[in-house]
């Protein structure tokens, strides 16, 4: 149909649908427009960066601008879209460093705007100078530079999964670092306990005090954060790095009258249509459906992102793409631990109707006489009733965590325990024993 796509937010779900866009319509018009300095960067990079592991931010610039005009495809970064116009089908956009404010009129508009990480006004002190977190390469540039200068001491809030990675790149930078966190242990919102205590364990071995069922009080400071009150405790801090989580960035959306959904993201059907004719949405701003119990979720992942990003840009290109659902598919470093999950956990399952059992088998990714073989936990969660596999945890030492793939494949395809205990997985003495976790994990759950 062509004429003029309007992207709003350029990273990982906006520039995907571009550029599936431009693949599918070689005549279509395509304007991105993109606060921050960067347009298609690797979020999942920064911590990496912020260790020094990356040198250079322009390394996690997957596409720059001028790659993008050589594809036909206008990417305007420090461009800031301030209000969507349904009636009159145009965006009122601020040009942040040219200063100026003009309108651009659209034929089709995609909204992805992503996620912001939390920043709960309930924590006294939580925006004093000294308090960060991060979703942008000029945030990563901001930690790196304090972790070379001032950052001895630093307290991490919350232990999901980007809590920790930055918890260990910190410590990799020498800090003294400290994790609190409400939660029972590291990673609550996706592991099960006997897992997540694993994990908290190889913390408290990499030097990091973690402290959990820990509420943050108050940030406290004069002119910048100097520590944080945590029920008894008065933990000094140079820097206080948020790991609260991160909430779909759906302000702009709402104020244009595009309708959300029960989780608060952006609605959309399998199209990644919203409920208004010729907008889109993708990525960590819209839902998606949890192919195990068939509810509406947000889930922000990059891989999610890509994804929605390119079933929207063929349609928007004049094809027809229907996106399948998640499975919510993830995996961490933590320090010596690859951690890796997938489906529902066993609350998640029990609180979806499920009657769930679990499996966990305990070995080493490899035959009991191999040397140095990495010690591993694998937990696979079903239905008691139907034996459906609804979800799988794996945490293990280097080269373990990937084996969440098969167990997400199975989960894909609605495999059963009894499918897992007897599936042909590949064995040889320096890889696992001739019986794989997985099947073993099947089993035990099969006949707990
Ligand atoms: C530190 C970190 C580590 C991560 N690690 C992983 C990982 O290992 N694996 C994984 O799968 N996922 C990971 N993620 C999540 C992943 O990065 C996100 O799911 C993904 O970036 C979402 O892409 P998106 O395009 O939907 O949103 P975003 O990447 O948030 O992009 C949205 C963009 O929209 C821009 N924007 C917002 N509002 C406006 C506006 N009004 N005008 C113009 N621009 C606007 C924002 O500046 C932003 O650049 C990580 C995220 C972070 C922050």
């Amino acid at each position: 149909m062509s004429g003029r796509l309007v992207v709003v937010g350029g990273d990982a779900a906006g520039m995907s649908a571009a550029s599936q866009a431009r693949r599918m319509d070689r005549d279509l018009e395509i304007v991105a427009f993109e606060r921050s300095g960067y347009g298609s960067y690797s979020a999942c990079g920064e911590p990496y960066y912020v260790a020094g592991i990356v040198d250079s931010i322009e390394r996690l610039v997957a596409r720059t601008p001028e790659r993008f005009a050589h594809m036909g495809i206008d990417l305007r970064t420090r461009h800031e879209v301030e209000a969507i116009d349904l009636d009159r089908r145009l965006v009122r956009v601020a040009d942040l460093e040219g200063g100026s404010r003009f309108e651009m009129p659209w034929d089709q508009l995609m909204v992805s705007t992503g996620a912001h990480p939390l920043r709960p006004a309930s924590i006294a002190g939580i925006d004093l100078p000294g308090v960060l977190a991060l979703r942008t390469l000029e945030d990563a540039v901001t930690l790196r530079a304090m972790t070379e200068h001032e950052a001895e001491r630093v307290v991490v809030v919350g232990a999901g999964y980007i809590g920790l990675e930055m918890a260990e790149a910190l410590a990799g930078r020498g800090a003294h670092v400290t994790i609190v966190t409400l939660g029972p242990h590291v990673l609550e919102k996706t592991l099960d306990p006997e897992m997540g205590r694993i994990v908290d364990d190889a913390v408290r071995d990499a030097g990091v005090e973690l402290l959990t069922d820990t509420t943050v009080d108050r940030i406290v400071g004069d002119v910048k954060a100097t520590g944080v009150a945590a029920g008894d405790a008065l933990v000094p801090a140079d820097l206080v790095f948020l790991g609260l989580g991160t909430a779909p960035d759906v302000a702009l959306a709402e104020a244009a009258g595009i309708p959300l959904g029960v989780t608060g993201a952006i609605a959309v059907d399998d199209r990644q249509r919203t409920r208004v004719e010729g907008v889109w949405s993708a990525g960590d701003c819209a839902e998606t459906v949890h192919r195990v119990n068939g509810q509406a979720v947000n889930i922000h992942l990059g891989t999610i992102a890509n994804k929605t990003g390119r079933i929207a840009g063929t349609n928007i290109g004049g094809g027809d793409a229907r996106f399948p659902g998640v499975l919510g598919t993830a995996i961490v470093k933590v320090f010596d631990l690859e951690v890796a999950c997938t489906g529902l956990n066993t609350a998640q399952s029990a609180a979806s109707g499920f009657d769930p059992v679990v499996g966990i088998a305990k070995g080493r990714a490899g035959a009991s006489y191999w040397p140095d073989a990495a010690g591993m936990v694998v937990s696979v969660i079903a239905d008691r009733v139907t034996g459906r596999v609804l979800g799988g945890q794996v945490v293990g030492g280097e080269g373990t965590g990937k084996r969440i793939d098969a167990l997400a494949t199975a989960i894909w395809k609605e495999a059963t325990l009894d499918d897992l205990a007897w599936a042909d997985l590949a064995y040889a003495p320096p890889f696992t024993g001739v019986w794989d976790l997985i099947n073993i994990a099947s089993r035990n759950a099969a006949d707990p």
